[in-house]
Formats: structure tokens, C-alpha cells, sequence
């Protein structure tokens, strides 16, 4: 978030205001100079720019070359995405985590991307992503939880391409938690069932008969509405 006052601290995790400072080396006689400077006055970028951010928080120095964070690294302080995602939606969750510091609003439109990628995954493949959240949602599986967390990543993640409600560059913090709105429909709609059913296999053959009539039953009720 280079030439703004208030972003997510890549240290401390804390989004609060920064005192920036631009860094040059004197080449008559090698020495360091650091001028305290208004974040904006950094927005107009030339070669060799450097420039140091101290968090008001943690009072951690952040350093940045051409506009580009270089120290610290950036994506730790992002969960990891959920263990059971396919790999080709685990990359774009990393893709995300790697623009997050330099734009909050492009890793969201990533997270909104990958959210579509696993309801296709999950075979709501017809129409647009409203139409395959639409689908979920009347599905016998949608809870309270999930449809918020659809809609959540369906709107947060939308207000990037078109005139939104927010920008999420200006709100990093909500951007960050788009990451752990993603791995709970993941945990959702892949980690809870595996772990259940994981569970069940390891049944006599019996027990599994019986559990499988009682949701064979299930189908059943939902079918007819009951
Ligand atoms: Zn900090």
C-alpha cells in the first residue's frame, strides 16, 4: 500500500497509520539520508525510489523499492488456503496472497475468481457466478453460514470491477478476511464431508448399510418437500 497513510502492517498484521520517510544516498560521500515525507507526495514514482514505512503500531520499518514492498515479506500473515481445494484453485488463492500488499482490491477480485472456479468444481457450472451461487443456495446443503459467505466473496469481490460499494484498497482489512471467508466454504463443501465420511469407512460394512438407508431417506424427504 505504498504512499498511503493507514494499510495493513505487514509485521503486525494491524491496519493503522504508517510515517513514511524517502531513503537516498548521498553519491558525493555514500551516505544514507531518510527525509520524513505526506505518503502521497510518494505516489509519483521514478527510478531508484526508496522509501521506508514505520508502522505507528508495532513501530516496524517496512522498505519499499519503486513503489514495491521488498522487506518484509508479504503474504505471511494470510492463512493458508484449505488443504482439500484442487491445486488449480489453490493457485489462484496463492496468486491472490502474492498481489494482496500491493492491492487489496485486485487479490479480491482473485478470491472472487477462485470462489467460482469451486462452485464449477463442485458442478454448478451453468451461467454466471450469480447464476452458480443461485444454484448452491437452493441446494439441500446451503446453510445460514454458506450463503453468507457466497454472497460476501460474490459482492466484496465484485466492487473491484465495476462501481462498487467499497474500495477495498482503502479497506485492506476487509479484503484480508475475503482469504478466511474462501477457506470456510471450502471447509463447507469439501473438508467437513471428507472428514465424515472418512470417518464412516472405517464402520463394518453393516453399520455403513445403515447409515446410507438413513440418508437415502433424506433424499427422499427433500425430494417430496416434506
Ligand atoms: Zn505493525
Amino acid at each position: 500500500m505504498y504512499g498511503k497513510e493507514k494499510f495493513i502492517c505487514p509485521h503486525c498484521g494491524t491496519g493503522t497509520s504508517n510515517i513514511w520517510y524517502n531513503v537516498w544516498i548521498d553519491s558525493a560521500n555514500g551516505e544514507l539520508h531518510a527525509n520524513d515525507i505526506m505518503p502521497s507526495a510518494l505516489l509519483t514514482i521514478t527510478e531508484g525510489d526508496k522509501a521506508i514505512s514505520i508502522c505507528s503500531y508495532c513501530n516496524e520499518w517496512s522498505i519499499w523499492i519503486e513503489g514495491d514492498l521488498v522487506y518484509p515479506q508479504t503474504n505471511l500473515l494470510i492463512p493458508n488456503p484449505n488443504e482439500d481445494l484442487p491445486a488449480h484453485i489453490k493457485d489462484i488463492y496463492e496468486e491472490a496472497r502474492d498481489v494482496f500488499q500491493s492491492s487489496p482490491r485486485s487479490s479480491s477480485a482473485l478470491i472472487r475468481l477462485a470462489m467460482e472456479k469451486m462452485l464449477t468444481e463442485l458442478g454448478y457450472n451453468q451461467g454466471r457466478l450469480v447464476d452458480k451461487v443461485n444454484a448452491l443456495v437452493k441446494s439441500e446443503g446451503a446453510t445460514e453460514e454458506l450463503v453468507m459467505a457466497l454472497e460476501i466473496i460474490r459482492l466484496y469481490g465484485n466492487s473491484s470491477a465495476h462501481a462498487g460499494f467499497i474500495d477495498l484498497n482503502d479497506e485492506p482489512e476487509a479484503a484480508e478476511e475475503l482469504f478466511i471467508v474462501l477457506n470456510l466454504i471450502a471447509d463447507h463443501q469439501f473438508t467437513r464431508k471428507k472428514r465424515l465420511k472418512n470417518l464412516i469407512n472405517r464402520m463394518p460394512e453393516s453399520k455403513q448399510a445403515q447409515i446410507r438407508e438413513k440418508l437415502s431417506k433424506l433424499e427422499v424427504a427433500a425430494d417430496t418437500g416434506q
